[in-house]
């Protein structure tokens, strides 16, 4: 069926003409809207901007899907990617052959991950491939210490993992279960660290914190801790509307995980690399996981790559223990892709002799701040982020608990304002989310201030419009 906002709430673009009805089945689109819609065809990039075919300009505020962190036409990275693929544009990483430039990446990314000591790096092309290796190298693991039973994964509502089997089923979105027989019967899923919607009436943000993790420990003692193998967590939740975890969650949460064997899965696709003023989202919270996913921000999206970073208490097992379980038959024709690991190493050289942590850390009150002050909007019920990532949503009597109704696409329409003035946000019902790249320069970081303030203004207006009707 079609959803309120075809009509009403989407862009009636001049520049958007010729290819309704394309021949591609589009992700994370709905049927109608390919078939009875025209796509936004982008064409080009350039540091912030993006062009679609028409040459419209617009300010990419979410860095492409949270990845460009380092902009559209960063050079290097094209060099770099040049470079390897006249060298050797490919060769696999089976049977103990491989490639130097996935060699040299795994260190570069071993040394780069402090929080914890890291012993090994699994290459893989994706988010959502990270996390179901993940799945896989926690069960070999149990499987080794002869742990059969210990299979079980906790993940959150409102997280996202990926949206293959295994990592959509680990993603706490109903939109990626319903209709597909997911999630998967070994996930469970529990609360979801969201202070501003989930508190209780004179519950602080610590107290809050140790009713999450309370939960979490009745949980796994309804369950039997000998049946959970892992917990695995986004440092500030992206997909899911942008939630930074609440004081002292990511320490008790930590506290109980430990307490029963379980291990701690880092989901570091959004977080690494600085986009929180941080070169990792664990070091911003102290979290010291067993198991970190990567992908996006390690080649700032140019080429496809994700990687899976593994403690040496997991490794050794797995090595230890090969006599017996033999080969670990796992993984990809394109594992360690050497194009895509030399552009990874180039990007992190990059991050590196930029100081792009810094450079997040210096730019980013500007964007928070500068948005934050939007919040009085009678339309906003919250606005939160960190670093170069936030979180609007829009409610009615700025409660949690007083939703527009569907119909109205607030969200939507506040998008389509954003992208009439020459601005593209992410959109997820009423939740938008910003996650510019972090070579944004103050001038830009003021112009997409600019826009969402214009943009909010008419949906203020749009707002007051649907209520007298
Ligand atoms: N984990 C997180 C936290 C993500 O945000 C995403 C993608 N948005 C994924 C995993 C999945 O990554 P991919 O789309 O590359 O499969």
């Amino acid at each position: 069926s079609r959803s309120y906002s075809a009509e009403a709430s989407l862009p009636k673009d001049e520049n958007r003409e010729g290819f309704k009805g394309h021949d591609m089945l589009a992700p994370f689109t709905a049927g109608w809207q390919s078939t009875d819609l025209h796509p936004l065809v982008i064409e080009r990039s350039e540091g912030s901007y993006v062009y679609d075919i028409n040459g419209k300009k617009y300010l990419d505020s979410l860095a492409g899907l949270w990845c460009t962190a380092l902009g559209g036409n960063e050079p290097r990275l094209v060099e770099a990617a040049t470079a390897q693929l006249k060298k050797l544009p490919f060769y696999h990483s089976f049977w103990n052959r491989t490639t130097k430039p996935s060699l040299d990446l795994a260190r570069d990314l071993l040394d780069l991950f402090t929080a914890k000591k890291m012993a090994k790096a699994f290459f893989v092309n994706s988010g959502s491939e990270a996390n179901d290796t993940q799945v896989k190298l926690v069960w070999y693991y149990n499987n080794a210490l002869g742990r059969p039973n210990k299979k079980k994964f906790i993940a959150r509502a409102k997280s996202y993992h990926g949206s293959t089997l295994i990592s959509a089923s680990l993603s706490g979105l109903p939109a990626l279960h319903q209709k597909f027989d997911l999630p998967a019967p070994f996930v469970l899923h529990t609360d979801c660290p969201h202070y501003w919607r989930f508190h209780l009436p004179g519950e602080t943000e610590e107290e809050f914190s140790t009713r999450l993790a309370k939960n979490l420990e009745e949980l796994i003692l309804k369950e039997g801790p000998e049946t959970i193998a892992a917990f695995i967590a986004e440092p500030v939740m992206g997909a899911g509307g942008v939630i930074p975890p609440p004081a002292t969650y990511f320490d008790k949460i930590q506290a109980v995980v430990k307490k029963y064997d379980i291990l701690f899965i880092a989901d570091e696709v959004i977080c690494a690399f600085g986009r929180l003023g941080s070169m990792f989202g664990c070091d911003k919270y102290n979290i010291k996981p067993d198991m970190v996913s990567l992908a996006k921000a390690l080649s700032s999206a140019y080429m496809p790559i994700g990687a899976v970073l593994v403690s040496p208490e997991v490794s050794d097992v797995i090595h230890s223990q090969s006599n017996k379980l033999g080969t670990f038959s796992h993984g990809f024709t394109y594992s360690g892709h050497p194009v895509s690991c030399a552009v990874a190493i180039e990007a992190i050289k990059i991050y590196k002799e930029r100081n792009m942590v810094e450079k997040v850390r210096s730019i980013s009150p500007k964007f928070q701040d500068g948005l934050k002050a939007f919040s009085d909007s009678p339309i906003v019920g919250e606005i939160r982020g960190t670093g170069l990532i936030l979180g609007t949503e829009f409610t009615d009597n700025k409660s949690p608990n007083d939703p527009f109704p569907p119909e109205w696409g607030v969200g939507a329409y506040f998008g389509a304002q954003c992208e009439k003035n020459g601005m593209l946000v992410r959109v997820s019902g009423d939740n938008i989310m910003m996650s510019p790249p972090f070579i944004m320069t103050p001038e830009e970081v003021d112009e997409l201030i600019r826009i969402y303030g214009i943009a909010l203004k008419e949906t203020e207006e749009r707002v007051l419009e649907l209520k007298s009707q």
